[in-house]
């Protein structure tokens, strides 16, 4: 994914968790006494994936809320199981969905939380060693569910509390995003004083925006506004701005967007599963629109899956535009570069080059279902390629995942914790 989209028969050097070099293959990289080697003969090295848009704290809500609209899985489902979450609860799923997301080849997430205890998702995302911008949700408005309303001062006071504890923690890895839910749940005063914290900091805005009529409707009358317009006149846009589905935008509103080079997160499984409709991606990256692509969360998925999202990508704007729309190559650039870009990282993290970090994954492309070899590389990762091709993943330098298992964290662990505490919050939520 480097300027040129070089695919090269080359060795990767990696020192101090940047790319020192990327050389001929067998001939040695020059640097380094006594390197640690990983032999990827055989093997695809690509940049590691990006997703920009995940909700962590939803992981213990996956098979809960099934075939439901957006409201009625929000109302009746994700609004009451968030309540009723606590420290453990969010510690247990962030570390369930981290987990996925690493041995599926996901390096960097923009997470989304829920309203409290977010400080528990950082202290899992420390732990387990994946990049991550996260951010505690904001919902300030008078019509948001009572277990999750907060006023405008604490939630803002909190949300400055998390970004000083948090922002460019674990050696630059961790950040903070202000995350407001969506315009439904949060004042405009809220929004605006949203848009100068992440200025004063250098933080991303991380939202959702125009995912279905109702909530279009309900912005149109709350507001008098289009919401993507709206969403600009309280500076909810621009690069530190990402803005999760887009799937209701008009011609007017996708010009905005690419005016402005606000960041649009595509979720192809969660707007399908939800019925939500199909994102107009091929006609806002011909607008110049910045996109990066996002699994939600996993209730609405049902899968943190970065190749799962890939290929759906694609696939889904063929009946509309035509078998020619939206090519595997560009996929896998959402999927990267448009990644980091979102995450205002395109200088650190995305492709594999010199000076950037070594977050990169490892793809076992020798089963039958992506075979034959000799065909287009792109081709085979977006179109072929399944999570479980995963074989290493390195975020920062550090060996995450090797030979297709998890090295920062134990898995069986993982799974008592989430499923204890998923029975918890099930019962505490009366589901
Ligand atoms: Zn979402």
């Amino acid at each position: 994914m480097d300027r040129n989209r070089r695919v090269l028969d080359a060795d990767v050097l990696v020192v101090a968790g940047r790319i020192k070099s990327v050389g001929p293959s067998g001939r040695g990289t020059g640097g380094g006494v006594n390197p640690a080697i990983i032999d990827c003969h055989g093997l695809v090295v690509l940049p590691g994936l990006v997703q920009t848009h995940i909700h962590l704290c939803q992981t213990l809500f996956r098979g809960l809320a099934d075939d439901l609209s957006l409201e009625d899985w929000l109302a009746q489902r994700i609004w009451p199981l968030e309540a009723a979450h606590t420290e453990d609860s969010i510690y247990a799923s962030a570390m369930l969905g981290a987990a996925e997301l690493l041995l599926g080849g996901t390096t960097a997430i923009l997470d989304m939380e829920t309203v409290r205890h977010t400080g528990a998702a950082f202290e899992a995302l420390e732990e387990i060693g994946i990049r991550a911008t996260a951010g505690k949700c904001l919902m300030d408005a008078p019509s948001s569910p009572e277990g999750l309303r907060e006023s405008t001062d604490s939630a803002l006071s909190e949300s400055a509390g998390l970004c000083a504890r948090w922002h460019g923690a674990a050696g630059g890895r961790l950040r903070y995003c202000f995350a407001p839910r969506f315009v439904p749940s949060c004042t405009g005063p809220l929004l605006r004083a949203v848009s100068d914290l992440a200025e004063k900091v250098g933080a991303v805005v991380h939202t959702h925006a125009a995912e279905t009529p109702v909530e279009l409707e309900m912005v149109k009358r709350e507001t008098g506004h289009d919401e993507i317009a709206y969403l600009d006149s309280v500076g909810i846009s621009g690069p530190r701005t990402a803005l999760a589905h887009c799937v209701w935008v008009d011609k007017d509103g996708i010009e905005r967007l690419a005016r402005q080079a606000t960041n649009v997160v595509h979720c192809p499984s969660s707007n399908l599963k939800l019925g939500s409709g199909i994102a107009p991606i091929p006609e806002m990256l011909a607008a110049g629109c910045r996109v990066g692509i996002g699994a939600d969360g996993a209730p609405c998925n049902n899968r943190l899956d970065a190749f799962a999202e890939m290929r759906l990508a694609a696939l889904i704007q063929k009946p509309r535009l035509g078998p020619d729309a939206l090519p595997a190559a560009q996929v896998l650039e959402l999927a990267t570069l448009g990644g980091a870009r979102a995450m205002g990282l395109e200088n650190e993290i995305g492709s594999i080059e010199v000076g950037k970090r070594a977050d990169l994954v490892v793809l076992d492309l020798e089963r039958p279902h992506t075979q034959p070899e000799d065909t287009d590389l792109m081709s085979r990762i977006v179109y072929s390629s399944m999570a479980t091709d995963v074989r290493h993943v390195i975020v920062d330098g550090r060996v995450v995942v090797k030979d297709g298992e998890l090295k920062t964290a134990d898995l069986r662990e993982i799974r008592q914790g989430a499923n204890s505490q998923a029975r918890r919050l099930r019962r505490s939520a009366g589901l």
